[in-house]
């Protein structure tokens, strides 16, 4: 089964993905990972990308289509993808459509997490992870149990994404509502979509992702 999750920049896309991975034994994609990993490493695609990302601006589609593209026969014999955050333009969708269909798949389900704007940017500038493990933490939503240690792996460094900000999450919502909303009705026209509503809290956001893909072949 292979999945899109659609929803603008803190929905909570990463989340879901992170729990269809242990759940469902799907492979997660997340170009925004691939990316950041990029700039971290220094490699010629993160010298691209990083200014790119800090102003909220969707990086080119010929990087990240590359990236999909590199990545698509990892986790191949496992049960299929989660695509967190790509594609993000009708021409990423049509490269995916592409990608997939030579390899004799496609995709099965289309999730698309609404949550209203000015939820996202409190949520999105109160998010943290753990520098260890990558666990996601929020100021208000999901602190740590016990005051600046990981729940998960007892780390005590934690980090901030450098974009989330209100000035570059404010472009990141105008780059979503541009360019990558329409996806709903390129997804919409081949019957592929299923709303939730992404305000609820992780656990029903959960569930109610579990319900949308019913009738989906593993
Ligand atoms: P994310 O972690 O998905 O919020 O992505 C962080 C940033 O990486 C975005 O604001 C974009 O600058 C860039 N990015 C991630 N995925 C894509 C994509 N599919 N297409 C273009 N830019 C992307």
């Amino acid at each position: 089964m292979n999945l899109v999750l659609l929803g603008p920049p803190g929905a909570g896309k990463g989340t879901q993905a992170k729990l269809l991975e242990d759940g469902h034994g799907l492979t997660k994609l997340s170009t925004g990972d691939m990316l950041r990993a990029a700039v971290a490493a220094g490699t010629e695609l993160g010298r691209k990308a990083g200014e790119i990302m800090e102003r909220g601006e969707l990086v080119p589609d010929e990087l990240v289509i590359k990236l999909i593209a590199e990545r698509m026969d990892e986790g191949a014999a496992g049960q299929g993808f989660i695509l967190d955050g790509f594609p993000r333009t009708i021409a990423q969708a049509e490269a995916l459509d592409r990608l997939l269909a030579e390899r004799n798949k496609r995709v099965d389900r289309v999730i698309v997490m609404e949550v209203d704007d000015e939820a996202l940017v409190e949520r999105i500038t109160g998010r943290f992870a753990c520098a260890n493990c990558g666990e996601g933490y929020h100021d208000i939503y999901k602190p740590t149990k016990v005051p600046g240690v990981c729940d998960r792996c007892g780390g005590t460094q934690f980090v901030r994404r450098k974009d989330d900000n209100e000035e570059v999450v404010r472009s990141r919502l105008k780059a979503y509502h541009a360019q990558t909303e329409p996806l709903i009705d390129y997804y919409t026209r081949q019957g592929k979509v299923r709303t939730v509503d992404g305000m609820a809290d992780i656990a029903t956001v959960q569930k109610d992702i579990d319900k949308a893909l019913d009738g989906v072949c593993a």
